[in-house]
C-alpha cells in the first residue's frame, strides 16, 4: 500500500426529508444563492422545499447551469456574486451543478485570471466561498470531493481542478428526489460511478485489501442496483443504495493508498468538448478498449476483477480477462449506453482532432504509472471504433 493523506470534511445528510435540516445546516446570517440547472429543481418541487427550509434569510437564484458546465455561465455567477454581496453558495443539481458552483466558489476568491484555476489543475486556489450541495442526480461523486470539471466552449476545452478549498461543507442526498430523472441520466450515473470505481481499483500493483473489496462492493453494488434504477425508479431502496454507492465511488476512500489511472476520463473528455457526448457515455467507449490496451500490466488485478466481481473461474489467465472486459462492456450495453465511437457517428477520421486536444491540453502521459502517450491514446481510440 503506498503512503496516504486522507481528508474529506463534508457532512453527508442522507435520506428522505433532509432536506429540511437545511434550516440548521447554512449559517443563520447567511446570504445565500441557490445555483440551479436547467428546469429540473424546479420543475419537481426540489427547490421550493429548499426555499421553505432556508427560510427567512435573503436569498437569490442563479438559473441555467448547463450539463457540463461552462466558464462563460459561471462567470455571470461569480459577477452577481460581488455585486449582491453574497456569502453562502447553495447547490441544487447534478454534478455539473455542485462542479460549476465549486468554480464559482474558487473564482469569486480569486485575485487574477479565473480561467488560470483551470490551466493550473486547482494548483493556485488559495480558498474559496462557502457552500453546500443538494444532491438531485447519482453520479459523480462531486458532492463529497474536492475536483471539478469545467468547459470554456469558445476554446472547445474541459478541463479538471483539484482543490480541497473546494469540498462541500455539506451535502443532503435525499433519494426521492432523483424519482424524476430521466432513464437516460440513471444509466449514466450508473456507469460514471462504476469507471470511477474501476480507475482507482484496476490499478497496478495490486495490494490494498481493504479498498479492493470496498471498490468490489461498489461494482457488485452497481451492477444489482443499476437495471432495478431503471427498471422501477419508485423503489426507495434501490435508489438510496445506488446514491451512496455514487458517492462512496469517489470520496476518497477507496482511493487512499492505491495508483489511480484516469486515463479513461482524460480521454473522454475529449470526446465531450469536441462531440457533446454525455461524459459517462465517453467512459463507456473509453473504458473497455483501454483495458484491452492495457491487460498485460493490469494482469494481477484484472484477474482478481474478473473472479471477485465477475464469478469468472473457467478458463486460462487471457480468456478470463477477455471476459471479463467483455461482461463489462455487455453491462454497459445492457444500459442502452453504446460502446463504440461508431454509435455516436464518429470514425477515424476523427481520431487525429481528439489527439491533438489531448496533446494541447498536457494528456500526454497518462495512467497510473503515466504509460499512456499519445500514440497509446489514439491506440485506444481506434479500439473504441
Ligand atoms: P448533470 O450534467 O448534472 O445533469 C444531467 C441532466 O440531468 C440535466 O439535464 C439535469 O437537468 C438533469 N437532472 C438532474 N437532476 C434531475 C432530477 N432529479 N430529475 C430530473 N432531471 C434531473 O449530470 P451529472 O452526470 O451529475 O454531471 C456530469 C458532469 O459532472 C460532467 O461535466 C462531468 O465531467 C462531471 N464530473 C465531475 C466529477 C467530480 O468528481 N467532480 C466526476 C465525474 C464527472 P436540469 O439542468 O434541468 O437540472
Ligand atoms: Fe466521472
Amino acid at each position: 500500500m503506498q503512503n496516504f493523506d486522507f481528508y474529506n470534511p463534508t457532512r453527508i445528510c442522507f435520506g428522505e426529508g433532509q432536506i429540511a435540516k437545511l434550516a440548521d445546516l447554512v449559517p443563520q446570517d447567511a446570504k445565500v444563492l441557490i445555483l440551479l440547472g436547467g428546469s429540473s429543481a424546479r420543475r419537481n418541487g426540489t427547490l421550493e422545499e429548499v426555499k421553505q427550509a432556508l427560510g427567512e434569510r435573503p436569498q437569490f437564484e442563479f438559473d441555467g447551469i448547463e450539463p457540463n458546465p461552462t466558464y462563460e455561465t459561471l462567470m455571470k455567477a461569480v459577477a452577481f456574486i460581488k455585486e449582491n454581496d453574497v456569502d453562502f453558495l447553495l447547490a441544487v443539481g447534478g454534478g455539473s451543478v455542485i462542479d460549476g458552483t465549486k468554480f464559482v466558489a474558487a473564482a469569486a476568491h480569486y485575485d487574477g485570471e479565473p480561467w488560470e484555476i483551470l490551466q493550473t489543475f486547482g494548483a493556485k486556489v488559495m480558498s474559496a466561498m462557502p457552500f453546500g450541495s443538494v444532491l438531485t442526480l447519482p453520479a459523480t461523486g462531486s458532492e463529497m470531493n474536492s475536483g471539478s470539471v469545467v468547459t470554456r466552449k469558445s476554446l472547445k476545452a474541459k478541463l479538471p481542478f483539484m482543490s480541497p478549498h473546494v469540498f462541500p461543507q455539506f451535502s443532503v442526498l435525499d433519494p426521492v428526489k432523483t424519482y424524476t430523472l430521466p432513464k437516460r441520466q440513471i444509466a449514466n450515473g450508473v456507469v460514471d460511478a462504476f469507471v470511477h470505481t474501476t480507475e482507482q481499483y484496476l490499478t497496478y500493483p495490486v495490494g490494498a485489501m481493504v479498498q479492493d473489496r470496498y471498490a468490489e462492493s461498489l461494482l457488485k453494488t452497481l451492477i444489482e442496483v443499476g437495471p432495478k434504477a431503471l427498471a422501477t425508479p419508485e423503489d426507495y431502496n434501490v435508489r438510496a443504495n445506488l446514491m451512496w454507492t455514487a458517492t462512496c465511488a469517489l470520496n476518497g476512500v477507496i482511493g487512499a493508498g492505491v495508483p489511480h489511472d484516469w486515463a479513461t476520463h482524460m480521454i473522454g473528455h475529449e470526446l465531450t468538448a469536441l462531440h457533446d457526448i454525455d461524459h459517462a457515455r465517453t467512459l463507456a467507449i473509453v473504458l473497455p478498449s483501454l483495458l484491452r490496451h492495457t491487460k498485460a500490466e493490469k494482469k494481477a488485478k484484472l484477474l482478481q476483477y474478473a473472479e471477485r466481481v465477475w464469478d469468472i473461474t473457467e478458463g486460462d489467465d487471457d480468456a478470463r480477462i477477455d471476459a471479463a472486459i467483455e461482461k463489462t462492456q455487455a453491462f454497459f450495453e445492457s444500459l442502452e449506453i453504446g460502446t463504440h465511437l461508431s454509435d455516436y457517428e464518429l470514425d477515424e477520421s476523427h481520431l487525429d482532432a481528439l489527439v491533438d486536444q489531448l496533446e494541447t491540453h498536457g494528456m500526454v502521459a497518462l495512467g497510473e504509472h503515466q504509460k499512456i502517450d499519445l500514440d497509446a491514446s489514439r491506440a485506444i481510440l481506434k479500439g473504441a471504433l
